[in-house]
């Protein structure tokens, strides 16, 4: 599973701005944008999770079957808010990044992480190399099985 922020509006925004030292200020301004978006557009999420489906299934009335669908439904959301959650982390700390500078280079090689994938990833904090390693560490160990970038 592995969720990506697709955005072809960011990819003709950054085209846009035509050959440019890589994270030039006019890139980083582009991207700031962008997750400042979907940092919003988390929030609001967040928000409609808890509100609409996180009710608890003891409090519905109806028979076994609409309470065997809140159950499910209320265990739907609460995966969907911890994926959520996991997400607008990552988002808080690609913004912390670009105040820094440090955005677009990985965080465990220093290498850059290239324009195409942090366009096609825009909360991205390793290139390839280190996050193939990652998740090959994960996979061994599955409590920490949480792979969002
Ligand atoms: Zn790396």
């Amino acid at each position: 599973m592995k969720e990506r922020i697709m955005s072809k509006d960011l990819m003709n925004k950054i085209d846009a701005l035509g050959a440019q030292e890589y994270m030039s200020d006019a890139q980083l301004a582009v991207f700031e944008e962008h997750l400042r978006g979907e940092h919003e557009r988390l929030i609001v999420r967040q928000q409609e999770i808890t509100n609409t489906s996180m009710k608890n299934p003891e409090s519905i009335s109806g028979d076994e079957a609409d309470k065997a669908n809140a159950i499910q439904s209320s265990a739907d959301a609460r995966a969907e808010s911890e994926k959520n959650k996991a997400m607008l982390r990552s988002v808080s700390v690609a913004l912390q990044a670009i105040k820094t500078r440090d955005y677009g280079y990985c965080i465990k090689c220093g290498e850059e992480i290239g324009l195409k994938r942090m366009i096609s990833q825009p909360a991205a904090c390793r290139d390839i190399e280190c996050e193939t390693l990652e998740e090959r560490k994960n996979k061994q160990n599955p409590a920490a099985n949480l792979k969002i970038s």
